[in-house]
């Protein structure tokens, strides 16, 4: 017997999204930008690639803070960078949650919070949704260490209006992580919040609406208090030089990232009435992706029809979404051979 801990022996591990070999897929299952990164951030990881790499890239990664500290209005004091969000989300598990002790996210959200809390061995808690996506039985004061908010929700695509989170973090004894990893798809974000409450933190990533997701780029903006601790536990070299330049690039071409969102938005709306049209119910969505059900309610027919014609799209067994399918927004090109698909399938 080897000696793991308990929690690593029990726990399932972190299934993501299917990345097929093959490159002729119409791939719309985890969420990616259809469009390259910015022409700026090619040159800048070109620049870098040379002699430099003998080197440790630098700790703090403190370029990419200063730009995403422009870029939102903070102090880069209150900004962390990351090796893709992934790694803030689990260092604010490790710096707020001790073994035993309580995180909570909605459920349906992003579950890889469960995946990290049961490393740390941290107990989750989940709250449900009504129909009309509000959160059953939020007590007037949550006491857990943690409340995670997917924001707007993945893999259903709506969004919390920014009173009700306020209120929320109002109600929390620890803090309100608000997980905007689709937020530069939505029509606002939490940002004020952090200046406001003591205990938000919002989180981004750049693998998603700036085409990186293949470098590892995310970041944390919170108070400098919680920035301190949260660089205390960090990999001390935790963005590589090539993911530091790339960053300050992506961040600073503003023209191109706005290009990518507009496009992207309008190809959801476009995408959302086509399907509607088709008798899909469509949940309206502020972020990359569609959540739609088909007529028939029987969301694993359509995935296998979708994945005979190599289009690869989400499905998940959760008998809360098994009914429906979470589509990426890919080109439009993309987005019209899968309306033609779907047409085909009936
Ligand atoms: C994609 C995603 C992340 C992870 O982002 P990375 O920066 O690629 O680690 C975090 N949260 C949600 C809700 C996501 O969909």
């Amino acid at each position: 017997m080897i000696p793991l801990r308990s929690n690593i022996v029990e726990m399932k591990g972190y299934l993501p999204g299917f990345q097929p070999k093959e490159t002729d897929y119409i791939k719309l299952n985890t969420n990616e930008n259809p469009y390259p990164p910015s022409p700026a951030v090619i040159s800048a990881i070109q620049a870098e690639v040379g002699d430099s790499l003998r080197r440790y890239p630098e700790p703090a990664s403190t370029l990419a803070r200063e730009e995403a500290g422009r870029l939102h209005g903070f102090d880069p004091s209150w900004i962390i960078m990351a090796n893709g969000s992934d790694e803030v989300l689990n260092n604010l598990i490790r710096a707020f949650a001790g073994e035993g002790e309580e995180i909570a996210y909605i459920h349906p959200s992003y579950s890889y919070y469960a995946t990290l809390a049961e490393i740390q061995g941290a107990r989750v808690r989940t709250f449900g949704l009504t129909p009309g996506f509000e959160i059953i039985g939020l007590p007037q004061r949550y006491n857990g260490k943690l409340f995670f908010l997917t924001n707007p929700n993945a893999p259903l695509g709506f969004t919390f209006p920014l009173p009700f989170i306020a209120e929320l973090a109002k109600r929390c004894d620890g803090m309100l992580v608000v997980d905007e990893a689709y937020a530069d798809f939505a029509g606002g974000n939490a940002l004020d919040l952090v200046r406001t409450h003591d205990n938000v933190v919002v989180t981004r990533t750049l693998s998603k609406s700036y085409s990186l997701a293949g470098m590892r780029l995310g970041l944390a903006i919170a108070r400098p208090e919680v920035v301190e601790a949260l660089d205390k536990i960090r990999d001390h070299y935790n963005l590589d030089r090539l993911a530091q330049v790339a960053a300050v690039a992506a961040l600073h071409d503003q023209e191109y990232f706005r290009e990518c969102v507009v496009k992207i938005r309008a190809t959801r709306e476009w995408f959302s009435s086509e399907l509607r049209i088709l008798g899909y119910q469509v949940i309206p969505s502020q972020a990359n992706f569609v959540f739609a059900s088909p007529p028939d309610g029987n969301g694993h027919r359509i995935y296998q029809g979708l994945f005979s014609r190599k289009i690869l799209v989400r499905h998940f067994t959760d008998p809360l979404l098994a009914h429906g399918l979470r589509i990426s927004m890919g080109t439009r090109e993309e987005m019209a051979a899968t309306l033609e698909a779907l047409r085909e399938i009936g």
